[in-house]
C-alpha cells in the first residue's frame, strides 16, 4: 500500500493528512501563522509517518500554476500578511524529496467531488465556495481549469440593483463584485454580525440566493458544467438551495436545453458530497496525480 501526503492550505489553518486512500487519512490541523513556522510544523507531522509516495497541496491563493514559471508552486500576491511569494510546493517537495501536486484549494475540491463526491464520474463540474470570501474551481473535459493563471470566479460582476440593495460591497479591489456582495463578509457587513442566525424567511437570504443564482447562471452559460457544487460556510444555510434553484430556473428561462436544468435543477446545484472533506480529499487526489506523472 502506497502512502500519500495531503495539505489543504488555508488562511487560518493547514489541514494535513496521510494515508493510502481518501477515506483512511490520518489528519492533523495546524494554525496558519508565519510560513516558516507553519511549514515546519506540517513537515514534523509528515516526517513522523513512514515513506511517502507523493504530496498534494490545495492552497489558498492567488497561486502560480504555470509549470514553466520560476515561481510555480508559490502563493503570489495574497493579502495574507507574511505569505506573499511563499514557495509552498518547493518547500515540501525539497524537504520530503517526493513529487508534489499543486493547485488552488477550490480546484482540488472540484477534483475530489468529481472522483468521490457529488460530481462522481462527471468530466465537467464547478465547485464554488461561499465563505469569508468566494472562490471557484472547475473541471473541464476531465482536467482542472488553469488558463492564464487560474479562474477567479468570486470576482465576476453580477447585476447590482442599487434601489433594491444600496450596499456598496466589500471587495477591496472591485467593491460590488460577487464576493463583494455575497460573501459571508458581505452578509455581516450589510446585515450585522447576527446575520447567520436570521430565520430562513429573512429577506437577507432571498437576496443572497438571487446573487448566487446570477453567478451560477454565468457559470452555466460560460463553462457548461454538468453539475455545480456550492460549499463553504454560508452554504451551511441549507435553506438557500431551494431559493437558488427557483431563482436560477427563472434566470435561465428554459433557454439552455438540458434535462438537468429543465427537469431536475435541484440535482444540478448541490452541496458537496464529501461535506467538509472536499479540500483535503482533493489534495490527496493531487498527490496521486503527481505520483503518476513523475
Ligand atoms: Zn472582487
Amino acid at each position: 500500500m502506497k502512502t500519500f501526503a495531503a495539505i489543504e492550505a488555508g488562511g487560518t489553518k493547514f489541514v494535513c493528512g496521510t494515508g493510502s486512500g481518501p477515506h483512511n487519512l490520518t489528519t492533523t490541523v495546524i494554525p496558519t501563522t508565519t510560513p516558516a513556522e507553519t511549514i515546519a510544523r506540517c513537515l514534523e507531522f509528515f516526517q513522523a509517518t513512514g515513506p511517502l509516495e507523493a504530496i498534494g497541496i490545495g492552497s489558498f491563493g492567488p497561486v502560480d500554476l504555470d509549470e514553466s514559471s520560476p515561481t510555480w508552486g508559490h502563493i503570489t500576491t495574497t493579502p495574507k500578511a507574511g505569505w506573499q511569494f511563499t514557495d509552498l510546493a518547493g518547500a515540501f517537495s525539497r524537504a520530503l524529496n517526493i513529487p508534489v501536486g499543486f493547485d488552488t484549494d477550490v480546484n482540488a475540491a472540484a477534483l475530489a467531488e468529481s472522483r468521490w463526491g457529488a460530481a462522481r464520474s462527471l468530466a465537467n463540474c464547478v465547485y464554488l465556495t461561499v465563505g469569508t470570501g468566494i472562490g471557484g474551481g472547475a473541471l473541464v473535459n476531465g482536467k482542472l481549469l488553469h488558463g492564464l493563471v487560474h479562474p477567479e470566479m468570486g470576482h465576476i460582476r453580477i447585476p447590482h440593483d442599487f434601489a433594491a440593495d444600496p450596499f456598496p460591497g466589500v471587495c477591496p479591489f472591485h467593491g460590488d463584485c460577487l464576493e463583494g456582495l455575497a460573501s459571508g463578509t458581505a452578509l455581516r457587513a450589510r446585515w450585522g454580525d447576527n446575520a447567520p442566525q436570521f430565520p430562513p424567511d429573512h429577506p437577507a437570504w432571498k437576496l443572497e440566493a438571487r446573487y448566487l443564482a446570477l453567478a451560477v447562471a454565468n457559470f452555466v452559460f460560460t463553462l457548461s458544467p454538468e453539475r455545480i457544487i456550492l460549499g463553504g460556510g454560508v452554504m451551511h444555510q441549507t435553506h438557500l438551495f431551494p431559493l437558488i434553484h427557483t431563482e436560477l430556473a427563472a434566470i435561465l428561462n428554459q433557454y439552455v436545453q438540458a434535462p438537468q436544468l429543465l427537469n431536475s435543477i435541484h440535482e444540478y446545484v448541490v452541496p458537496p458530497g464529501l461535506g467538509p472533506n472536499s479540500g483535503i480529499f482533493g489534495a490527496f487526489a493531487l498527490a496521486q496525480e503527481a505520483a503518476c506523472h513523475f
